[in-house]
């Protein structure tokens, strides 16, 4: 079973959204379990801090390493598998694939930042990977545990009903998601596309296909150019001719 542990100083935020829809049933079927662990149990002083003032100065406070070390000690086993991951605006950035993987793992710890960030022994001597969910700044590091959890949850086994549905959707191949329609047929003048009703499955394919392409092309063009860079090492050797070999995928 998936396990996931958040260590953070408000755990009453979870599972928050993740106890609804999809990830709640989920929850509730036992597909996976989440464990909040209130860093200021893992307090000493009577007024349970878990942060001070930041060495050299500056504004803002920093979350203390022996506050965290106790609560990560108490909540995860040093031989526990599960990849142990901060969430930060300086991490590693997280990616569809990066996900998957987590996904197909044992679960995740996750301890949530506050104030200015953690207190960087805490990271080295716990060995903890940054990971942030993109260039912005948030308050706290809930709502991004809650974004990662959200997204490998809804890929464990059981936990959505077409497996098929994953495998196409946007960043899966290295493409944007191509547009959906539904009924009805007109909507204030707009049909949906002609070729999605005409019954040609193989037009259908190809529509989404250029449709996706154009897509990533105009929004997201360094998804492009990683696309092309991957599939240009995919193709090599060229034929003698230096004709391009076909490529599906
Ligand atoms: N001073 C820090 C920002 C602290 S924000 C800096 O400039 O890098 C407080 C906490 O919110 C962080 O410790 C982190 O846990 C969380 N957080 C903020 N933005 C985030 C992001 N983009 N991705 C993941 N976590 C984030």
């Amino acid at each position: 079973m998936w396990r996931a542990t958040i260590l953070t100083i408000f755990p009453e935020m979870f599972p928050g959204p993740l106890g609804l829809s999809l990830a709640g049933k989920a929850l509730a079927a036992g597909l996976w379990t989440l464990e909040a662990v209130d860093i200021r149990a893992h307090a000493s002083d009577k007024h349970r801090s878990v942060d001070d003032t930041p060495a050299g100065g500056g504004p803002g406070m920093v979350m203390r390493a022996d506050v965290l070390g106790r609560a990560v000690d108490a909540a995860v086993a040093a031989a526990d598998p599960r990849p142990r991951l901060v969430m930060s605006p300086r991490g590693v950035p997280l990616t569809q694939a990066r996900v998957a993987a987590l996904a197909e793992g044992e679960g995740a710890v996750i301890l949530c930042g506050r104030f200015e960030g953690i207190d960087e022994r805490l990271i080295e001597g716990r060995q903890f990977e940054e990971v942030s969910i993109g260039d912005y700044v948030l308050s706290g590091g809930e709502i991004a545990a809650l974004v990662l959890l959200d997204a490998c949850v809804r890929l464990l086994p059981g936990v959505m009903g077409k497996e098929a549905s994953t495998a196409e959707e946007s960043f899966s191949q290295g493409l944007l998601e191509y547009p959906q329609y539904t009924r009805p047929q007109l909507w204030e003048g707009r049909p949906i596309p002609a070729v999605l009703t005409c019954g040609d499955h193989a037009k259908v394919e190809a529509w989404r296909r250029a449709e996706a392409e154009r897509l990533t092309r105009a929004r997201r063009p360094e998804l492009w150019a990683a696309r092309a860079a991957a599939a240009g090492k995919r193709e090599k050797p060229r034929t003698r001719r230096g004709k391009t070999p076909r490529r599906d995928g």
